[in-house]
């Protein structure tokens, strides 16, 4: 696994989440699983930490040579057997300041960089370790570089063996730089094409790793779908179109022993499907921590998102002060990212102290105080390729109310009357009617038919996010990355 973020290391979204305990998981079937990302300046290297080199050498273009440090750490894996080896670079110029990706002001600059470091890194890294894996999966435009070195200038090495399988998380995100970024990786520059990197006069990492990598994958099976039209492609549709075979929806799956109301030493109070009154007690904690009257019989509305357009939080924006007018309910945001989204939240909070909280920030014991709190988990986002926080949502007994889009679409079910009622509430439309709708809808049955709401509840409770059918799904695509991947070589041999 080659990721700018896993867990328990750096997190800045899902990804983090998934590399993490996927990883694990996949450790846990017996595989051999080791994980390559950078050191960045705020990981806070526990004893654990052992550095193996000092001396690493990464060749980049022109035979430049790049020193950094090695590290190593093998972690106990929790439930599962074993550890993922865990290997890090540490390099001062590019990973040495805090943050994955950039800070409030924006992405940092020099990302083309540091991101081909990490793919040139992570490959060198293989060699030294005369460790060969079968298959390298690939997350995101950060690692696309991958495919494209052992598509090229490690064809006829002993790395060319090696399958890839991309991972794409969300397709908005794609690497668009300056095409010196292909002299300065140190790839020969007929890269520099429509067929691999080069996209309107610019390189996109994306791309290339999308055209180059033996298998891909999307987090859920309806953005492999949406990702395919012009719509939710973000330009990459036609060549996601033109790999469709090589592409397979896999639905995240989230982690039970850090995700479990049963089990969680955040929570003031745990509780389960079949124990619910810790989630009363959970209820009052949130109320009281963020000053909220403490008031049972009101629906408490909870979000937790980064602040982008993508996750359509003006929407709720907009609706916050007819829903108040209309029905009594709290709402408590967890959230950061975009200053001006964070700067009306702030506004909001101060027009309706008694009914609106904000806590503009990150916070991990407080989001899962919140799951754990709420009756209603808000997610109006525009495109979502998985999304893990509605699963976070109803294992702690919180019925979200989301738009239709993406993975939304293949995790939460519909409240129809009837056994076997669903789980949550889906809006079609990325408007601001279209939400206030859903959010009146689930609020009359809350107050109107609470026992259908309790069934909802239990239904999402009870659901299988584990990563046990995911994880098979995933080790098939490995499986066919790998024959794939000898057959395209057995045919070079033979040209
Ligand atoms: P995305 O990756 O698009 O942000 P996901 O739903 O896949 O969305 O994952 C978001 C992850 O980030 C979840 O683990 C969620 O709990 C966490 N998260 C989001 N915002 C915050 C925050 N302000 N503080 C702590 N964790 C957060």
């Amino acid at each position: 696994m080659v990721s700018p973020e896993a867990v328990p290391y750096a997190k800045v979204g899902g990804l983090a989440d998934v590399v993490g305990s996927f990883s694990r998981v996949l450790k846990g079937s017996g595989h051999d699983v080791r994980l390559a990302m950078p050191l960045y300046g705020n990981i806070e290297r526990k004893v654990d930490f052992k550095q193996i080199e000092t001396n690493f050498s990464v060749f980049l273009g022109g035979h430049r040579e790049e020193v950094c440090s090695l590290w190593e750490v093998h972690r106990p894996n929790g439930n599962v057997n074993g550890s993922v080896t865990t290997y890090f670079f540490e390099h001062e110029k590019y990973f040495g300041r805090n943050g994955v990706y950039g800070t409030q002001e924006g992405s940092f600059k020099d990302n083309d960089k540091r991101f081909a470091f990490m793919c040139r890194a992570a490959l060198d890294l293989c060699r030294y370790l005369k460790w060969i894996p079968d298959v390298i999966h690939c997350h995101d435009w950060t690692t696309s570089l991958i495919p494209i070195y052992l598509d090229t200038v490690e064809r006829k090495s002993e790395l060319g063996q090696i399958a890839t399988v991309l991972t794409v998380h969300n397709l908005e995100h794609q690497g668009v730089f300056e095409r010196n970024l292909v002299t300065f990786a140190g790839l020969p520059d007929e890269v520099f094409t429509p067929n691999c990197l080069e996209s309107m006069g610019s390189v996109n990492m994306l791309k290339g790793g999308i055209l180059k990598a033996t298998k891909l994958t999307t987090v859920s099976l309806n953005y492999a779908e949406e990702i395919q039209r012009p719509e939710l492609g973000a330009g990459l549709n036609s060549i996601l179109k033109r790999r469709c075979a090589d592409l397979i929806g896999i639905l995240n799956g989230i982690d039970d022993t850090i995700w479990n109301p049963a089990t969680d030493i955040s929570l003031p109070q745990m509780f389960s499907v079949d124990k619910l009154e810790g989630k009363k007690v959970c209820k009052q904690q949130l109320q009281s921590h963020f000053n909220l009257p403490i008031m049972p019989s009101i629906p408490l509305f909870g979000v937790v998102s980064r602040m982008y357009y993508q996750k359509g939080l003006d929407l709720l924006l907009e609706i916050i002060p007819s829903l108040l007018e209309r029905i009594p309910l709290q709402i408590v945001i967890v959230g950061n990212g975009e200053p001006a989204i964070e700067k009306k939240f702030q506004e909001m909070e101060k027009a309706f102290p008694q009914k609106i909280r904000v806590f503009i920030g990150y916070n991990e014991e407080l989001v899962h105080q919140i799951f754990a709190g709420s009756d209603f988990f808000l997610m109006p986002s525009r495109f979502e390729p998985c999304g893990l926080t509605q699963m976070y949502a109803m294992h702690y007994g919180a019925v979200p109310i989301v738009r239709a889009t993406g993975g939304l679409v293949d995790t939460v079910e519909q409240y129809k009357e009837g056994p076997p009622w669903g789980n949550g509430f889906l809006f079609q439309a990325p408007a601001p009617q279209a939400f206030y709708d859903a959010i009146i809808f689930a609020t009359s049955i809350f107050f109107n038919r609470f026992d259908e709401y309790k069934q909802l509840q239990a239904n999402g409770m009870r659901k299988d996010f584990s990563w046990k059918k995911s994880a098979n799904r995933y080790e098939e695509a490995y499986q066919s990355a790998i024959k794939a991947h000898k057959k395209m070589l057995t045919n070079l041999r033979k040209a």
